[in-house]
């Protein structure tokens, strides 16, 4: 049984940054990651509003933090975290491998894709369905794709798919996509793009693998209602994403949308569990408050550990 004093949860910036922090006050600490360490930021093509880092990639800037984590002597265990208890040495985490014994926990495990919830949506992830553009687009050279969902993540998917597929439809609900507008005014401006504003996707077809979708007008002014069929390859969901802490709502109080309440030095409702990041309940998800969130957070669980 592997045992530290810090115990992250989520290996994403926030993740990281807690990590350094609490590496560097010469604390032990164990990374649990159950994908790839990085987290969202490495679906972001470009960052253009962190500070200091004008232009930098999300790939460029996780591989960075990583290395960074790794100068301090950091261990990044590939685990996926089931859930916390107590015990008389401290907390144990429940991973799908072993368990481990920490004196403090940070739970930075971010947010999850919002998904369609269509029947199929399960079978054809991976197969046609994907959540990142960045991560799968080039898998759809010279093919038909189309993204759902109308807001910035949605407007740099469709920018990115059109420099590497055939055909790129850009559909979202509403009678304009909430992008901003200079976002929204490049994507229209792209020869393979077509946009196809006020429907939604209805269903999904296919057997092992996407052929289509089915859209329906979402306007009470469409002369026609009649559901319209798509054949694309590989659809690109980008309709927001949530938090997923079931798995910690019996440890740590949640707020009503399930993200973890926490107070200004990132304490959770469990004194030594800390919170950092997009699963935390607050106004702005965003990468410099996830890095924010994981100084603090470390901070925060030096103090505790040191006190107690
Ligand atoms: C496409 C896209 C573009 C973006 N562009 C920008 C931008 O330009 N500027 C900006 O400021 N922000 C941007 N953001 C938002 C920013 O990336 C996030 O706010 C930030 O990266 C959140 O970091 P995090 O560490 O809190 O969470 P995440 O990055 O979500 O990391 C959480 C990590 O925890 C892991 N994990 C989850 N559950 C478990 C578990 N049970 N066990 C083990 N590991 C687990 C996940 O695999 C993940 O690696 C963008 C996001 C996306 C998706």
């Amino acid at each position: 049984m592997n045992k530290c004093d810090v115990l992250i949860i989520g290996a994403g910036a926030a993740g990281m940054t807690a990590a350094i922090y609490a590496l560097r006050a010469k604390k032990s600490v164990i990374l649990a990651e159950k994908a790839m360490p990085g987290g969202q930021i490495l679906a972001t093509t470009k960052l253009e509003n962190y500070p200091g880092l004008p232009g930098s990639t999300g790939e460029q800037f996780a591989k960075n933090l990583k290395q960074q984590v790794e100068s301090f002597g950091g261990k990044i265990l590939s685990v996926e975290t089931l859930g916390i208890a107590r015990s008389d040495e401290g907390f144990v985490v429940r991973t799908d491998d072993e368990k481990v014994i920490a004196g403090a926990v940070i739970i930075a495990n971010g947010s999850r894709e919002r998904r369609l919830g269509l029947p199929l949506e399960d079978e054809l992830t991976g197969h046609g369905v994907s959540y990142c553009a960045t991560c799968d687009g080039a898998f759809y050279k010279d093919k038909v794709v189309a993204v759902y969902g109308g807001g910035n993540t949605a407007a740099y998917s469709v920018m990115y798919l059109a420099g590497i597929a055939a055909k790129v439809y850009w559909v979202f609900r509403k009678p304009e996509p909430r992008a901003e507008r200079h976002l929204v005014e490049k994507a229209r401006s792209i020869d393979n793009v077509e946009i196809i504003s006020s429907h939604e996707i209805v269903s999904l077809a296919g057997n092992d693998k996407l052929t289509g979708v089915t859209l329906k007008s979402s306007s009470s002014e469409e002369a026609s209602n009649d559901p319209r069929g798509l054949a694309i390859d590989g659809l690109f969901v980008t309709i927001g994403r949530e938090p997923d802490n079931g798995r910690f709502s019996d440890f740590v109080e949640l707020d009503g949308e399930g993200y973890i309440k926490s107070d200004e030095s990132c304490t959770t409702s469990t004194p030594g569990v800390f919170c950092a990041g997009d699963t935390r309940s607050k106004k702005l998800h965003q990468l410099v408050t996830a890095t924010s969130d994981g100084a603090i957070a470390a901070n925060a669980a030096i103090d505790y550990l040191n006190q107690n």
